[in-house]
């Protein structure tokens, strides 16, 4: 046999394969533009979709908006407004997005109209990428803030397009990308919308229990206990110098865990999957088998067989000790100190519920 030729790709196969590991379905194009709104410091992010994403999938935010002339590079590769370089991610990046490559991926495998207007700017633009084909900024008339429009997608990627799911399978994923991040941001009105009838759509009025009821309704909401933890440092130490672990392992100085809050649900208010074991790491939707075990062994034993309950937990880590640089598709995280963390979530869940009287306490702590 022949050696074959190594030839190099062209830039279009390039950019399809890349657009793959990136959007891998309407969810995750959904979780890109949001992340973009909130990133824009938006107060509002209106999410609808039609065919569970399939049909088109639209996300209007309030935010700082993009100027016409930056329309252009919003959607092009690399192109970012969020760090400058490497130092920046050294330095920690505090947004949401910093790769640049969101709107340029999906420009790739769809038609992607952009449209904003920030709210000093007279008048709005709008830019399509179609298949990755930029056209030229024009003028459009659009309220302050950006929409981002995405239709037919995966129309030039045949195989990808095979494996979306039913409908109502892309929709659930959908849902629970918006859910996720609406409930980790109270202070944001968010609202979900499916084939013109809308899903849910939260105050944003800064209270987590009010998003929980608008979420997953009274029943829920009214089950939910409040769960509030730090860890007994036993010192005097406060842990004020922001530095990370120089080498000297002092755990008392600082702590694997810093903070343990949000809202758990009695053990009787359940369902029959996990998905409402919703988690975060300092502010990130995250997942993290840990952290889901953590919670449930908190119920020792006293919810029914595969029954799971509703969680809304927030967990503060030194930001040395998460990776945050994970790939976009990515939502796992992995902790430097795991057994510390699960130890800790496990105690801030068991004494919410405990406190309430909601579960029996088993076994002394020691
Ligand atoms: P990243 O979020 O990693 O910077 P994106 O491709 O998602 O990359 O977006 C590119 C740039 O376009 C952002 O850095 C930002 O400046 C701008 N942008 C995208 N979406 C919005 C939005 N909803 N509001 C304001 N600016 C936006
Ligand atoms: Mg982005």
């Amino acid at each position: 046999m022949e050696p074959p030729n190594i030839e190099r790709l062209d830039e279009r196969t390039v950019q399809r394969i890349a657009a793959g590991e990136v959007v891998e379905r309407p969810a995750s194009v959904v979780k890109e533009l949001i992340e973009n709104s909130l990133d824009a410091g938006a107060s509002r992010v209106a999410v609808s979709v039609e065919s569970g994403g399939t049909g088109g999938i639209r996300v209007r935010d309030d935010g700082v908006g993009i100027p016409a002339d930056q329309l252009e590079a919003a959607v092009a590769e690399h192109a970012t407004s969020k760090i400058a370089d490497i130092e920046d991610l050294d330095r920690g990046v505090g947004t949401l997005g910093f790769r640049g490559e969101a709107l340029y991926t999906v420009g790739a495998v769809s038609r992607l109209t952009v449209r904003s207007r920030p709210p000093d700017a007279e008048a709005g633009a709008e830019i399509t990428v179609e298949g990755g084909d930029v056209g030229d900024p024009r003028p459009a008339g659009c309220p302050e803030g950006t929409t981002v429009e995405v239709d037919d997608l995966f129309y030039n990627t045949p195989a990808r397009k095979k494996f979306l799911k039913r409908t109502t399978t892309e929709f659930d994923h959908v849902n629970t990308v918006v859910t996720g991040y609406a409930l980790a941001n109270p202070d944001v009105a968010v609202s979900l919308e499916h084939d013109g009838r809308e899903t849910f759509s939260t105050e944003g009025n800064g209270d987590l229990r009010s998003a929980v009821l608008a979420v997953y309704g009274r029943e829920v909401a009214e089950a939910m206990v409040d769960v509030e933890w730090t860890p007994d440092l036993g010192g005097d130490d406060d842990d004020n110098d922001g530095s990370d672990n120089d080498g000297s392992d002092n755990d008392e100085a600082d702590p694997a865990v810093r903070r343990v809050t949000g809202l758990v649900s009695h053990p009787e208010t359940t369902r029959s999957t996990r998905e409402y074991l919703a988690t975060y790491v300092n502010d990130r939707y995250v997942t993290a088998s840990a952290l889901r075990e953590a919670t449930l062994d908190a119920y020792g034993g006293q919810l029914a067989p595969d029954r799971y309950p509703f969680a809304v937990l927030f967990v503060e880590v030194p930001s040395g000790d998460v990776d945050v640089n994970v790939h976009p598709r990515k939502l796992e995280v992995r902790f430097d100190e795991e057994l510390a963390v699960r130890a800790a979530v496990e105690e801030a869940v068991e004494e919410a519920l405990l406190d309430h009287g909601l579960i029996r306490s088993t076994a002394p702590r020691g």
